[in-house]
This record gives C-alpha cells, structure tokens and sequence, in this order.
C-alpha cells in the first residue's frame, strides 16, 4: 500500500466549525490528505465573533510539534493563527529544522468580526522570522497593508505590495482580493518566484457566509502542494475550490456563517 499522503496545519481553534485548524483539518480530508494539527491559540468563537482567547502554553504547542515531527511524514505544513511573538519565533525556529514540505504561510491577523488574532506586537516577528520560511504566503489587503507599511487601492498597488513582501523573503505571494468590494470580480493576484505575475478572476459573490474561506483557500493549497503540484496548479485548484464553496452556500448558526466544503 502506498503511504497516506500527510499535512500539517499550526492554527487557532473554531468550536464553530467554520475556520482555523477545524476549516485546514476538512479542508485536508476533502483534498484526500490526512490532516495532522498543532493548536496555537483557543480562541472562543462561534459564527458571530470571538469572544476571548485562551492562551496555549509555549511548552504545549513545542509538545505537539514534537509528536507530530517523531510520527508522521509530513509533505507540506501551513500556518494559521500565531497570537503573539514568542508562538511565532517557537514555530518559526521549529520549521528550520523539521523536514515538513513546503511551508504555507497564512499571516492572520484580525477576524472578520473585527477580533486581533495576532498581537500587534507580533507582526515584527512574523515579517522578519516567519516570512523568509514561506514557499508561499496568502495574504489578503488589510494584511499585506500592514505588512509592506503601504495603502492598497489599485491592482498596480497590490504588485508593489507583492513584490515588498518578496523581498522580505517569502518565495510566492498571492494577495487576495476579497476585501475589494468595488470589484466585480473577485481577483487574487499570484506573484511566483521567478517573478511572473497572474490575476486569478472569478465573480464577486455577495453573501454574508465567508468565515474562515481565507483558512480554507491556504488549506487547499497546502494539500495540493503536499501531492507534489506546482505552486501554480495549487493556487489554481484552491481558487476553484474557495469560490464554489461560498456559491454553494450552506446556514449554520446565527451569524456570519462558514462556507460549504462539499461544494
Ligand atoms: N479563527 C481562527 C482561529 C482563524 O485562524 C481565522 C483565520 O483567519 C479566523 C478565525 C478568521 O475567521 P474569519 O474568516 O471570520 O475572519
């Protein structure tokens, strides 16, 4: 038999279902990928916000990195909801030394709902130590705003914001559009290693049910990576894969609901 293909995500938690390790973790087994996780952070949410997060200890999170490293083949690890520093350099000094694939940087910072999911304080940390650790990094505007220190309102802003960020060290970048609202279409731009550049458009869906779809995008490109495809290929499915997720909408709970995975 041949061996499962393996994947990693080091995220926050959802009791909701709808985003963090709960979305890489169905986002995983969609994609025919047998997930494995390490908890970062508890935050206390459900579809209409977070209400508080509960630290998880450093020692904790360096344990569970370690089962997973002493146990499992891992082919490509992303990274979710860091909180603060010290969680950011602990996983940041792990990944220089494990032998995980390709690393998948999701840089998450606020929840839609408007709670920080990473400290401000920590975004030193994640530009100067977690992005030169990056295969690829996913963010989206407000995101890449705060990393490259500059205003995004044009598609030519979002190629000099691409290219600053990698210069910083991550090796591909996409930049999400979602937060473009006056946008018909929905464009995400890729910036690959070699300095190409790709728009990937598809039509601007309104609805209010996106929580956790930036978790589930970097998942799918984690999985798709960990099967050995291209970056290209992987941001190509990923993109497929969020949009009909959010066209086939689906009502959970009573707030900002997640997307359908079995879309
Ligand atoms: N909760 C956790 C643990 C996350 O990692 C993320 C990811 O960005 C979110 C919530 C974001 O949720 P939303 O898509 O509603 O912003």
């Amino acid at each position: 038999m041949n061996e499962t293909i393996q994947a990693l995500t080091i995220a926050g938690f959802d009791s909701g279902g709808g985003a963090g390790m709960q979305a890489d973790l169905k986002t995983f087994q969609e994609r025919f990928v047998f997930g494995t996780s390490v908890l970062t952070a508890l935050p206390i949410q459900n579809t209409q916000g977070v209400k508080k997060v509960y630290d998880i200890s450093l020692e904790a999170i360096q344990d569970q990195l370690d089962v997973v490293n002493e146990d499992f083949s891992i082919s490509a690890v992303k990274t979710g909801m860091l909180f603060n520093t010290d969680i950011t350099q602990l996983v940041t000094t792990f990944l220089k030394t494990a032998d995980f694939g390709p690393v998948v940087v999701d840089p998450v910072m606020i929840a839609k709902s408007g709670h920080a999911l990473l400290k401000e304080s920590a975004v030193k940390a994640l530009i100067s130590e977690l992005l030169p650790q990056a295969y690829i990094v996913t963010p989206n505007i407000p995101e890449a705003e705060v990393i490259t220190n500059m205003t995004i309102s044009t598609k030519n802003d979002r190629i000099t914001a691409a290219r600053k960020i990698q210069a910083l060290g991550a090796k591909n970048i996409v930049i999400k559009g979602g937060h473009h609202l006056e946008m018909e279409q929905s464009s995400d731009l890729l910036l690959l290693e070699d300095g190409q550049i790709e728009w990937l458009s598809a039509p601007r869906i309104n609805t209010k049910n996106t929580h956790g779809t930036g978790c589930t995008f970097s998942a799918c490109i984690t999985a798709e990576l960990a099967k050995g495809n291209t970056v290209k290929s992987a941001v190509h499915t990923a993109k497929g894969f969020i949009q009909a997720a959010i066209a086939n909408e689906i009502q959970v709970g009573l707030g900002n609901g997640p997307t359908n995975h079995w879309a």
